[in-house]
Order: structure tokens, then C-alpha cells, then sequence
């Protein structure tokens, strides 16, 4: 079986994320896709972020509305910094090994994400290693170019520069292995929306209806998080 984790901080879940999880399931045969809402301890935050079980119960509302059997929410990465006692932290490398140990022989994981995110892929902890993990559905994002998808491997694993050209040409294609790196590009996702957007809207007090489903809306709505 296949099996997909989604990571993301959801504030809030909006229509790009659950667009780009119906394409990639569709298209790599996913049979759960785990939405799961990232856990930063206050001293990790580079910006203020809304509480988790606010961020929590969007992705499950988000989820709901999408009506899409194959959509999980997952607080996993909760569960595990708080295993591991205050003030810790779990990396991406952290949560794949946690969900490849409940993984039967014959599944297999992909970690889903947007081109925007990959391109800071390098900086990630443990990177080479996060990268060999699984495979990896790399997805289009409006601003974003997925023939940069090479540049943004780690120094040691990027394609010398006349394997270069290929490279962009076949991952352009779908799919491209290189240095123990499985990349699956999903393109024609071309969602334009962010959750910036959507925290700009809700403070502003203007419709969110075409950024995010109903459930998400009401929620952000009648609780006023985005207002200030
Ligand atoms: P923010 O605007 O706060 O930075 P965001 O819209 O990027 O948030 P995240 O929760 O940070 O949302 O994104 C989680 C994952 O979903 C990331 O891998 C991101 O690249 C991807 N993603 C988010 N929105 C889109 C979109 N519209 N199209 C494709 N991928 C997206």
C-alpha cells in the first residue's frame, strides 16, 4: 500500500494543500495521505503561529469537507515531542523512522510537498538521509519553477552539471532517481492560494470562501483567530 505524509503547519488548511493531496493521491496511487500538522516549540518559530489544536481541528474540518476517504489527519509529530518531554523537537527524519516502523513490507512511503518547501530541502537536519528515506512528490505552486527541483538537493547529491540538463528534462517528465533520490514531480497543480492569503483575508474580515472549504471558514470565523 501506498503511504503519504503530508506536513505542514495548516494555518489554516486552505484549498492549495487538499488540491495538491487529491492530485498526488490520484496520480501515485496513494492510499492515505496523513495530513500532519507540524508541532514548533516557541523558541523553533521564526513567526507567530496559531495553537495547535486550533491548526488540528481545521486540517480535521478541512479534511471532512474535501470528502476524500484517503485524507488522514495526523498529530504525530505532537505525540512525539510530547514523548519526548518539554521544550523538544521532532525533525521530518524523526517522524519517517516513527512511521515506517508501524509500515508493512509491502507499503510504501512518500512524502508529499511543495516546490516551494523543497527548495530548502538542503537546510533540512539530517537532509541526505531525510532524502534516501522514501519517495519524494515534489508539487507545482504557482511563482515557483519545478525545473529548479535540482538545485535545491543538498551540495554532495546534486547532478554534475552535464547530467544537469537531462535531469530537469526528465523530472520535468515525472519522475527521476539520482543519488539514492526518488523524485516524483506533480505539475498542473496551479492552486493559487496560500495561508498567508487566507490569514490576510480573515483579518480584514473579507469572504474566505474561495481559499478555504466551509467547515474552515465557519471555524476561522466564529473563533476570530485571525482577527488579532
Ligand atoms: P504560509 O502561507 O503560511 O507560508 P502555506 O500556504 O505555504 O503557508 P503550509 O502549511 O506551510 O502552507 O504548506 C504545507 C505544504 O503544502 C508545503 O509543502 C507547501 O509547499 C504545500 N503547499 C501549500 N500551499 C500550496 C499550493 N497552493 N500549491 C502547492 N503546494 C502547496
Amino acid at each position: 500500500m501506498n503511504i503519504c505524509l503530508f506536513g505542514g503547519t495548516f494555518d489554516p488548511i486552505h484549498k492549495g494543500h487538499t488540491a495538491v493531496a487529491r492530485a498526488a493521491a490520484d496520480r501515485f496511487d496513494l492510499k492515505k495521505v496523513l495530513f500532519a500538522v507540524s508541532d514548533v516549540p516557541p523558541h523553533k518559530r521564526s513567526q507567530a503561529i496559531t495553537p495547535y489544536w486550533d491548526r488540528y481541528a481545521m486540517v480535521a474540518l478541512g479534511i471532512r469537507d474535501a470528502d476524500d476517504k484517503r485524507f488522514i489527519p495526523s498529530a504525530i509529530e505532537l505525540e512525539m515531542n510530547q514523548e519526548k518531554g518539554a521544550h523538544s523537537f521532532s525533525y521530518t527524519i524523526d517522524t519517517l523512522e516513527r512511521l515506517s516502523k508501524g509500515l508493512k513490507k509491502s507499503d510504501r512511503l512518500f512524502f508529499l510537498i511543495g516546490i516551494d518547501a523543497f527548495m530548502d530541502v538542503a537546510k533540512w537536519h539530517r537532509a541526505e538521509e531525510v532524502l534516501r528515506f522514501c519517495d519524494f512528490i515534489v508539487a507545482s505552486r504557482p511563482g515557483f519553477s519545478l525545473a529548479d527541483v535540482a538545485h535545491a538537493l543538498p551540495a554532495s547529491m546534486q547532478p554534475s552539471a552535464h547530467v544537469m540538463k537531462p535531469f530537469v528534462k526528465s523530472a520535468v517528465r515525472g519522475e527521476f532517481v539520482h543519488a539514492g533520490v526518488r523524485l516524483h514531480l506533480l505539475d498542473k497543480v496551479n492552486v493559487n492560494v496560500s495561508a498567508t492569503a487566507v490569514r490576510k483575508a480573515a483579518a480584514s474580515k473579507r469572504a474566505l470562501n474561495k481559499y478555504v472549504s466551509p467547515g474552515v471558514a465557519e471555524y476561522i470565523n466564529k473563533t476570530g483567530i485571525y482577527r488579532g
